[in-house]
């Protein structure tokens, strides 16, 4: 056991057990498949060593990072080391993504939930067909409208949705959102659910350390949890 008030690899690891158990629970409180809600661990700041436990002990597969340049060689050292014990890792970019990073994004991620303008839909077509890889690729909504946040506005949402289907011809898999930190997040949720059902997109990322339960209540099929995991950021 680490010392009090710090997070040590036996604490990420009992708190993911924990959370996973709370999770299916909560799942099932709502009247909802457990398997249909899955835990993406977001890692980011944290190191391969201070990761590697959750993958090893506590078999988790499903990953988030949110810089590109800080998950390349994090990711490739993990990988490595989870696929010689036969252990796939799924790896979802969740933080703004560059235009001039999208060839590295597609190399390193295995889903990009970032979506959000024209530039990086072309971007990433191009990467795409360039590398012959096809990471999921999902669209963030700012339901917040929020000037300063990434992600397309509510009213702009359908339209660039078709934009990315038709004009560059991405398969649009699912809606992420991160509500505004001082609101009440369930209008939010219920917002992205709303475009999600009438656009024909199925998977719903939404729901933090602080608001998970509520995602899953309100359909979310990835929750994004990282400090309940490995303790508090840097
Ligand atoms: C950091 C981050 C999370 C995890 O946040 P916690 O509050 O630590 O659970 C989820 N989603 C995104 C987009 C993030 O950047």
């Amino acid at each position: 056991m680490t010392a009090e008030g710090s997070f040590g690899d036996s604490d990420a690891l009992s708190r993911l057990r924990q959370l996973r158990q709370a999770i299916a629970r909560r799942a099932a409180d709502c009247g909802r498949d457990p398997a249909s809600v899955r835990l993406i661990a977001v890692s980011k700041t944290f190191s391969a060593d201070e990761v590697w436990p959750t993958i090893e002990e506590g078999d988790q597969r499903l990953f988030g990072e949110n810089r590109v340049q800080e998950a390349q060689p994090k990711w490739r050292d993990l990988r490595t080391r989870a696929n010689r014990l036969g252990k796939a890792i799924e790896l979802h970019l969740i933080g703004p993504l560059q235009s001039n990073k999208a060839r590295e994004a597609v190399e390193a991620f295995d889903v990009i939930q970032t979506i959000d303008r024209e530039k990086i839909a072309a971007a990433l077509a191009e990467a795409m067909a360039k590398a012959g890889k096809r990471p999921r690729l999902f669209v963030q909504v700012n339901t917040g409208a929020e000037p300063q946040k990434a992600g397309v506005a509510p009213r702009d949402a359908d339209a660039f949705i078709a934009l990315c289907r038709e004009k560059y011809g991405l398969e649009i898999a699912g809606l992420m959102c991160i509500p505004p930190v001082d609101e009440q997040a369930s209008p939010h949720f219920a917002l992205l659910g709303m475009i999600a059902k009438r656009c024909g997109i199925a998977e719903l990322s939404m729901g933090m350390s602080a608001d998970w339960e509520l995602a899953v209540q309100l359909g979310a099929t990835y929750v994004r949890v990282g400090s309940a995991i490995f303790g508090s950021r840097a």
